[in-house]
């Protein structure tokens, strides 16, 4: 089913759907192409394919070995296409659910790479936005780094962006993906480059951790720990690692490190973690529920445990919003709700052996905290029901549709 876009290229296959548009393998005049038709409901919006012509100087000037180069923009009918190098191989978020946790040499090799290509990024002036592992693509069939990594190359540069224009959105909605969303963005300011920088940190903390330290649960409470909750140490993470993580998940942008400077210090890092196994931590509980029985014949949880950990809905039966969708209609919330009831939901890891919440040891501990959350739960459903009200008063977008949103952004 090959099909024509443009005058110049051909979509021959898909290689896979996301959130913005499919991408296709193509065959363009000097080869293998990847192009990503965006949605049609984007496509068709007259003022983002205006963006999307007055970006294209600064999208096709974006090269680095580091990033996805994006070939050509294509306007063609209805149809709006963004020609890219194909790179052969995986997205990041395949890899880390392949292996759950990867050692910290490759970790630290693969963010080291995604530093560079944000280095070069910043440079030119450009703010990707939406730094997370489903848009670092692994290219398999390069020579392999240290610790065995493929190269890694960020892709998406400039599609939040172009999908970011005020017609579409409304002043106080958000753009990003939840789990990744730096603390500044969550109060409503204009992305800097220091944006970037926490959501790598954050990528680099999961692909140790296996989860990020801030999601679980609804977007409303991951927004809020980005702004309250303090990240929890890894237990077993070199300390020089670990100072790198926090520092770059500063709540203040002006104390994370550049981008040039965080690719350095983590080569520097490289060669002391050759060797080094994944780190053994567990994937924290959701405190809000008795824990499930402690298997010890499973090194993984029961699929549905899992789907409970960290999940703690805040409007009565529903279900919990999946934190890795690209984008969420989130309300910016306002600084007296991020202020209040935002204690006792923060996901601290744990050393296998440690005692769970529920145990013995710590059920006392827990009741009260449960207690607490059960306030803050209260406090926190009536926040959300008042912003669900706003958004639907102030907004075209009906609630709940993942449509992507701005923040004030001049
Ligand atoms: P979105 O960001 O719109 O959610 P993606 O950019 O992640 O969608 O693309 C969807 C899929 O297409 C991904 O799983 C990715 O593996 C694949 N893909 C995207 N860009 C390329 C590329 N340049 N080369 C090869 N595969 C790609
Ligand atoms: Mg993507």
């Amino acid at each position: 089913m090959a099909r024509k876009i443009g005058s110049r290229y051909t979509a021959n296959q898909i290689l896979g759907r996301g959130s913005a548009g499919t991408v296709w393998l193509g065959e363009g005049p000097e080869g293998p192409v990847a192009i990503k038709m965006l949605r049609e409901d984007l496509a068709s919006d007259q003022e983002l394919v205006g963006r999307f012509v007055q970006e294209r100087t600064a999208l096709l000037g974006l090269e680095h070995p580091n990033i996805v180069s994006v070939r050509d923009l294509v306007v063609d009918g209805n149809d709006l296409a963004l020609v890219m190098d194909l790179v052969r191989g995986t997205d990041l978020r395949t890899r880390l659910e392949r292996e759950r946790r990867l050692a910290p040499v490759a970790a630290v090799a693969i963010v080291a790479d995604v530093a560079e290509g944000l280095a070069a990024a910043h440079a030119s002036g450009v703010v990707h936005r939406d730094v997370k592992p489903e848009n670092v693509l692994l290219d398999m069939q390069g020579p392999l780094g240290p610790g065995g990594s493929h190269r890694a190359l960020l892709t998406d540069f400039g599609v939040a962006k172009l999908i970011d224009t005020p017609r579409r959105t409304r002043a106080t909605k958000i753009i990003g993906t939840p789990d990744y969303l730096a603390p500044e963005i969550v109060e409503g300011l204009p992305p800097r480059a220091a944006v970037d920088i926490y959501a790598l940190a954050t990528v680099l903390y999961e692909l140790l951790a296996g989860f990020t330290p801030f999601g679980g649960g609804h977007p409303g409470a991951v927004l809020r720990r980005h702004v309250t909750e303090t990240v929890v140490p890894l237990p077993g993470i070199p300390e020089e690692l670990w100072q790198l993580i926090v520092q770059c998940l500063a709540k203040a942008p002006a104390s994370r490190l550049r981008a040039s400077e965080l690719a350095a210090r983590l080569h520097e890092q490289l060669p002391s973690l050759a060797g080094l196994p994944p780190l053994d931590v567990d994937e924290p509980d959701a405190e809000a529920e008795e824990p499930p029985a402690p298997d010890p014949a499973a090194d993984r949880p029961a699929p549905a445990a899992r789907e409970r950990r960290g999940a703690v809905p805040l409007v009565p039966g529903a279900k919990p919003d999946s934190n890795r969708d690209t984008h969420t209609s989130m309300r910016v919330p306002a600084p007296d709700e991020l202020a209040g009831g935002a204690h006792g939901t923060a996901r601290v890891p744990r050393a296998p052996g440690a005692p769970r919440p529920g145990s013995a040891r710590n059920r006392v501990a827990t009741r009260r905290r449960r207690v607490a959350l059960g306030a803050a739960a209260v406090a926190v459903v009536a926040a959300v029901g008042v912003g669900t009200w706003l958004a639907t008063a102030d907004s075209d977008a009906t609630p709940g549709d993942t449509e992507h949103s701005a923040p004030a952004t001049p």
